[in-house]
């Protein structure tokens, strides 16, 4: 287990490991892997992981070996779990910003990070149906003495069909927390599967974890913005009489549509933390899996309970 020093600078904490920019073997008496792909790289006589291609910068990871992020919540749970995991949240808001902050030689601890993903379908839940339950209440209540609007009626219906008060009686509301949990689940899976196949890139499987789980943030609003507007597309349809002779490429630009919000946030943190070629595609093809997922497991179950004649 590694200390924490007191020294801020990566120069002064990794000075007595370096001989000339590079480490001095005989004083370095722990290990360094690449960040990325966890190559050994005692002995490496050169700037480069001869595994993986990333630059390797020796300062800062020999740094990163001694200290602790100052606000990340996997090296700050511990200490103030609660500080921390708003801050990082409200941090990852920004991406770009963020990612600047986090390096890949940042050490990874998966517990706290499978603890942000749990904790990010809590929150996808309460977005989902603990504030629709609020607005309905307040429209309720803006609306007492008030002669009846139908539009207005509408719009209250529909928060109050999907609020946490309704979950009893129609728990197929929950399909919007199942779809979420399927987009960030596949989308991982894909990553995982796919990260040896990334030209020379070989990822850890911890540092994968790091950019799904520091994109639940931008994620659920992602994910939330993306389905508010398939729900519009589908009911625009229907009020033209259009979606039950709607065409099959119809349904399947409406999931490539829910895919591309999520897609393109996984796409910038797979770029800029992990500097993965074509992130691009890698991030929507991600998605668009994790969307596919939420319909292929339900069905893949009815068939099978079907088959056993259930
Ligand atoms: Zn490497």
């Amino acid at each position: 287990m590694a200390t924490v020093i007191a020294a801020n600078d990566p120069a002064t904490t990794a000075a007595p490991y370096l001989l000339e920019g590079r480490p001095d073997w005989s004083r370095v008496d722990f290990d360094l892997e690449c960040p990325r792909c966890a190559y050994n790289l005692r002995m490496l006589p050169s700037d480069r992981c001869p595994e993986c291609g990333l630059d390797l910068h020796w300062a800062d990871m020999i740094h990163a070996h001694f200290t602790i992020h100052r606000f990340l919540f996997e090296h700050q749970c511990l200490r103030r779990p609660i500080a921390s995991y708003f801050e990082t949240l409200w941090k990852s808001l920004r991406p770009a910003s963020f990612w600047a902050q986090v390096q890949l030689h940042d050490r990874v601890h998966v517990g706290p990070l499978s603890a942000m993903l749990f904790l990010s379908a809590v929150w996808f839940a309460l977005f989902a149906h603990v504030v629709p339950w609020l607005i309905s209440e307040i429209i309720s209540w803006m609306r007492r003495g008030v002669a009846a609007h139908s539009w207005v009626d509408e719009i209250q219906e529909a928060f109050e069909g999907i609020s946490i008060r309704n979950v009893s009686s129609d728990p197929s509301i929950l399909i919007f927390d199942w779809g979420y949990c399927c987009m960030v689940l596949g989308s991982l899976a894909l990553v995982l599967v796919l990260r040896q196949t990334l030209g020379r890139c070989r990822v850890r499987s911890a540092q994968v974890l790091r950019v799904v789980a520091y994109s639940t943030a931008p994620g659920v609003i992602a994910v939330l913005g993306s389905f508010v507007a398939v729900i519009l597309v589908v009911e625009c349809l229907q009020r033209f009489n259009l979606w039950m002779d709607a065409p099959i490429f119809v349904p399947i630009l409406l999931m490539l549509l829910a895919a591309i919000p999520y897609g393109l946030v996984l796409a910038r943190a797979l770029r800029l933390y992990l500097h993965l070629p074509r992130s691009l595609a890698l991030g929507v093809t991600a998605s668009f899996v994790g969307v596919l997922s939420s319909f292929a497991i339900p069905t893949a179950l009815y068939l099978l309970y079907e088959a056993m004649g259930l």
